[in-house]
Parts: C-alpha cells; structure tokens; sequence
C-alpha cells in the first residue's frame, strides 16, 4: 500500500510538471482551435478546462482523448461519480440488512454501522 502511494504521487508530480511543459501548452492550444474554444457542454467560453476523457495516452494526448470543459461542466464531471458510487452502495447495504443473507453477507464483509 505505501509503495502503491508513493508511485501515485510520483506519478502526480510528473503530471503536474508536464502540465506547464511546451508540448501540453502546444496540444490546449490545438484543442482550444478545434473544438472552437467554447464549453463542449454548455458553451460557456469561461474558465475552460481540459478533461481527460481517458488517461490511456497520458504524457502523449491524442486530441480524441479531451474535452474542452468550462469549470462548472468540468467539476460537475469529476463529482457525480463519486457521489453516485457511495448512494449505490449505501442503499444496496440498506437492502442487504433486510434479509437475513444480506446481514450474513455484511457481517462476512465486516461492514459495521
Ligand atoms: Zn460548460
Ligand atoms: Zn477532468
């Protein structure tokens, strides 16, 4: 686990640092012509961020890999994942409790409340 840490923010560090670099400069500019330098969601043409649709290419984007969101299109795309995730998971542990196999299968899992 400590190690796994370690490598994720080495891996953070370098991301930030090609975030300033030449070439991650050269592909915004690139993909702010493209698509028109607009919100690829609302068309908002404030506080435009990119996305990464996948991170696959990271280090060596292909335009098809981003998005050109503003902030408030960009952040509502990181959030409701997350949130969704926990809602999904907390009502199926609510399901599990009203049957007796699901609170053997929680109590297998060591779930507490
Ligand atoms: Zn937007
Ligand atoms: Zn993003």
């Amino acid at each position: 686990m400590v190690k796994k840490k370690i490598k994720l923010s080495n891996r953070q560090k370098k991301y930030r640092k090609y975030l300033n670099s030449k070439e991650w400069e050269e592909i915004r500019v690139e993909l702010h012509i493209v698509r028109g330098s607009k919100c690829e969601r609302c068309s908002s043409k404030k506080n435009l961020q990119v996305h990464h649709l996948t991170y696959d290419n990271i280090f060596n984007e292909e335009l098809e890999d981003l998005e050109l969101l503003c902030a408030g299109c960009h952040k509502s795309e990181h959030r409701p994942i997350k949130k969704k995730k926990r809602q999904i998971s907390f009502q199926k542990k609510c399901k599990m409790l009203e049957s007796k196999e699901g609170r053997k299968r929680l109590k297998k899992l060591k779930y507490k409340f």
